[in-house]
């Protein structure tokens, strides 16, 4: 029976409706996030607003309250589980490193000067945004480039997109994909606050009237106005101060991460539109598409064709080299002396695999990642598609690492030389 991807999900995240929902590990504190709405809002609708229903005839203003009230609470639930139960921009783990990454380089061995092969590949990179350069860098657990702005959330153990920060309330990341929806449910349940704060300042008053007595006299006679009046009063520092702080952090495009990196590393806010264009981009353009299809069915994995001899593994690679080199070539203005290098560092790259058993171990990686399953094609040219995006920037490193075993030999070239 083929699983689903949610049931195979390496990440800590919790689904419900199978796989319909998302949330985080900590999941549960929602539930203490919903109580502390519905509680204080049942206690309004309750005690307060039903009391304040044949208050104002004119226009039965007094349902209107009520009505308010329920409508405006519904509206903050939802906010809060659009947050909190949708993929807030997980980007799919890669199930191996991407081998378009690897460099093979030669370092001289201490006997005899011969050269072992290495596989190595840069732990950072460097792509330009908006003109500036900026580094990201590689995700061991998710085993790819993490793109600008996405960070690795130790708590769902994912790598997010626009990381802004993990919220223990809403009990998920709030990344690319939740951050608008973060933002309206704080902002709404700052309003929120005020609104039962002033209604049940307004029953206190009203009270007050009907019975021509003091304010202690009326907040005795309805002890919860004055409960739910001091705790909106707490709320409000904590929901209003986050929106305030949000609303900076939106004008000048910044996520909370950044904020506190920003300040201890005095960096350059590189994602800086403008106020006006900040506030655009995070509530007028288009939600991205979920990177993750957690409904869909994991691919068997199917059985591996056996590895070819070194000889065909270096056929079918040299194929690929001369087409990959080609390619390179005539990206970089068509380094010819290079292609007329590659046949010599063929020739001595087949000598020492004859020789080295590291070599052929080594070897058989490579013919992996020509030869590997259908399941790996994907990640592989995903991975060629960022590289050549970092290329676009001007960043040689990136470009030189662009593919596989093909450019890889570019680098032992050099060394070679020297030898
Ligand atoms: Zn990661
Ligand atoms: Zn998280």
């Amino acid at each position: 029976m083929a699983k689903r991807v949610y049931q195979v999900w390496k990440g800590s995240n919790y689904f419900f409706l199978g796989g319909r929902l998302i949330f985080g590990p900590d999941a549960k504190s929602l539930l203490i996030s919903l109580l502390l709405i519905i509680v204080p809002v049942t206690v309004f609708c309750v005690f307060v607003a039903r009391h304040l229903r044949h208050e104002f005839s004119s226009y039965n203003a007094g349902y209107a309250i009520l009505a308010v009230a329920i409508i405006f609470t519904i509206h903050v639930l939802a906010l809060l589980l659009l947050t909190s139960a949708r993929d807030p921009g997980i980007v799919p783990r890669n199930s191996h490193p991407p081998e378009e990454e690897f460099r093979h380089e030669f370092s001289a061995s201490v006997e005899g000067g011969r050269q072992t092969p290495i596989l190595q590949f840069p732990r950072t990179k460097e792509v330009i945004v908006n003109g500036m350069p900026v580094r990201v860098k590689y995700c061991d657990t998710c085993m790819l480039y993490r793109s600008p702005r996405c960070s690795h959330c130790s708590i769902c153990n994912n790598c997010v997109e626009r990381f802004d920060h993990h919220c223990p309330w809403v009990g998920q990341c709030i990344g690319l994909r939740n951050y608008r929806f973060f933002f309206c449910f704080v902002s709404s349940a700052m309003l929120l606050c005020i609104y039962v704060f002033a209604i049940c300042a307004l029953y206190i008053k009203v009270l007050m009237d009907d019975n021509q007595g003091t304010v202690w006299k009326a907040m005795k006679e309805s002890p919860a106005s004055v409960i739910l009046m001091a705790y909106c009063f707490i709320s409000l520092w904590f929901v209003g101060g986050l929106t305030g702080f949000h609303l900076y952090l939106i004008s000048t495009n910044q996520t909370t991460y950044e904020n506190f990196r920003y300040k201890a590393e005095n960096r350059i806010n590189v994602y800086d539109l403008g106020c006006l264009n900040n506030f655009m981009e995070v509530f007028c353009t288009k939600v991205k598409p979920s990177r993750n299809n957690f409904r869909a069915f994991v691919p068997e994995e199917e059985p591996r064709p056996p590895l070819p001899t070194t000889r065909e593994a270096e056929v079918e690679m040299g194929d690929q080299d001369q087409r990959m080199k080609v390619e390179d070539d005539l990206d970089f203005g068509g380094d010819l002396l290079k292609i007329s290098q590659r046949h010599n560092i063929e020739d001595i790259e087949a000598d020492i695999r004859s020789r080295g058993s590291d070599v052929h171990h080594h070897n058989s990686s490579e013919a992996d990642s020509v030869l590997g399953s259908d399941r790996r094609a994907p990640n592989v040219q995903s991975e060629v598609r960022n590289s050549s995006w970092g290329r676009r920037s001007g960043s040689w490193e990136i470009a030189s690492e662009k593919s596989n075993v093909a450019e890889s030999r570019s680098h032992v070239a050099p060394n070679e030389q020297y030898q």
